[in-house]
């Protein structure tokens, strides 16, 4: 007989959508490694990390992230991202409501497209820019209450408030869904 040693760790792909600007790859590398790039780069088409995370049950689940361009010139791409993604990551920045208003798209997006068990959570970006605020904390809460079972959080890669949270959320929500 085989021992097949200790249950591996659950994978979860991640895909992060939004649109350009609105800091996914801030997040990521906030997340990952800790750091914040004032200066960060366009994604060009899409980057991969993977970083492991437990949870409160001891479970550790192992992050496959995908962070993609938000330019619409790769969003035909985007399928291929999203497509057997067991999380997706929606963000906005919440200085701006045009973000705001694209989150809503891959949302839909999503809804049509996207596996039906899906880990969604809305992510309002950048909230250290209190002063240039322009969509509330109400309004992106609302929105998600409007699309159940979605989850929300609003973070600032760059005060690194709240990013560690999105990814304990979504790890915490799919141990819980498959039992
Ligand atoms: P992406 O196109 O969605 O991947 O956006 P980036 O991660 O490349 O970030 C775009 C710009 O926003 C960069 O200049 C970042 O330094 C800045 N940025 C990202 N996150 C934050 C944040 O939480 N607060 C502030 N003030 N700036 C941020
Ligand atoms: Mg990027």
């Amino acid at each position: 007989p085989v021992d097949a040693g200790p249950a591996a760790a659950p994978r979860v792909k991640l895909v992060l959508l939004g649109d350009s600007g609105v800091g996914k790859s801030c997040l990521v590398l906030r997340y990952v490694r800790g750091q914040f790039d004032e200066s960060s780069k366009v994604t060009v088409g899409a980057a991969f990390m993977s970083h492991s995370v437990q949870v409160q049950d001891g479970t550790v689940v192992k992050f496959e992230i995908w962070d993609t361009a938000g330019q619409e010139r790769y969003s035909s791409l985007a399928p291929l991202y999203y497509r057997g993604a067991s999380a997706a990551a929606i963000v906005y920045d919440v200085t701006n409501p045009e973000s705001f208003a694209k989150a809503k798209y891959w949302v839909s997006e999503l809804q049509k497209n996207a596996s039906g068990d899906i880990v969604i959570v809305l992510v309002g970006n950048k909230t250290d820019l209190a002063e240039l605020r322009e969509v509330s904390a109400e309004e992106g809460q609302e929105y998600a209450a409007q699309n159940p079972p979605m989850l929300f959080i609003e973070s600032s890669a760059k005060t690194a408030a709240n990013v560690s949270r999105i990814f304990e959320t979504v790890a915490e929500t799919f141990c819980s869904a498959r039992g």
